[in-house]
């Protein structure tokens, strides 16, 4: 079983949701599918598909007009968020202690966090993708996690961009981010690969060792480039 899930960005309408929906009922998957879509979708039918958010506030409650709390992400029935996309990250300046924050509130609220760490085409040119996915693994997950989380390795500078990292490469990341999970206890976390992944790659990058799943942006929009990667591996 591997997790296939979508992130639909500031796209979408709920009519786009419940014709994605519709056509996922009669595809015959194994895998988890899992849609990140935007807050206004959260709540509607979503079948056997689960849903997700984007984002969450890093504050449990109150005057942070225009936020929304884990709380109220979880009411409306969304069991996944999103934290520390790289968007997030590039455009709302969040840190790994704002993510790790994020991470804790969703998981107080009974959501599963998708983690996301990656290195930025500076820090690849740097050198230092290991160093920035391992510091982003060991300090955007809370301390004493006793839930699920699931992790995803998402290079920044290939994101949206048609750009893919060689197999060597994504097995080095995510060889190192399972390490670091074992180092700190976190046997069996999912780790997702994310970044231009489509119904031509994808069952290439799930069979890389440690890739236990993908996390797909532009691809995840329309049925008809969404379910070819979700059948693309057993
Ligand atoms: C993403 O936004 O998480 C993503 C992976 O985007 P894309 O697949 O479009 O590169």
């Amino acid at each position: 079983m591997k997790f296939i899930a979508g992130n639909w960005k500031m796209n979408g309408t709920r009519t786009a949701l419940k014709e994605m929906v519709d056509a996922l009922q009669n595809v015959d998957t194994e895998n988890k599918v899992i849609l990140c879509v935007p807050y206004t979708m959260l709540g509607l039918n979503s079948g056997k598909v689960s849903l997700g958010a984007q984002d969450v506030s890093a504050h449990e409650k109150g005057a942070y007009t225009g936020e929304i709390s884990a709380a109220m992400i979880a009411e409306t029935g969304a069991k996944y968020v999103i934290v520390g996309h790289s968007e997030r990250r590039q455009y709302h300046e969040e840190t790994n202690d704002i993510v790790r924050q994020k991470a804790e509130l969703a998981l107080s609220a009974g959501l599963t966090p998708i983690i996301c760490v990656g290195e930025t085409m500076e820090e690849k040119q740097a050198g230092k993708t290991m160093a920035v996915i391992e510091s982003g693994v060991r300090e955007s997950i809370p301390s004493d996690v006793n839930q699920d989380i699931i992790v995803a390795y998402e290079p920044r500078w290939a994101i949206g961009a048609g750009l893919t990292p060689t197999e060597a490469e994504i097995a080095e990341a995510h060889k190192l981010i399972a390490d670091t999970l074992n180092n700190m206890g976190l046997y069996g976390t999912p780790v997702l690969y994310g970044a231009s992944v489509k119904a031509t790659n994808a069952a290439e990058i799930m069979s890389i060792p440690n890739v236990d799943g993908v996390l797909v942006g532009g691809a995840s929009l329309k049925p008809d480039d969404f379910i070819p990667i979700i059948t693309s591996v057993k």
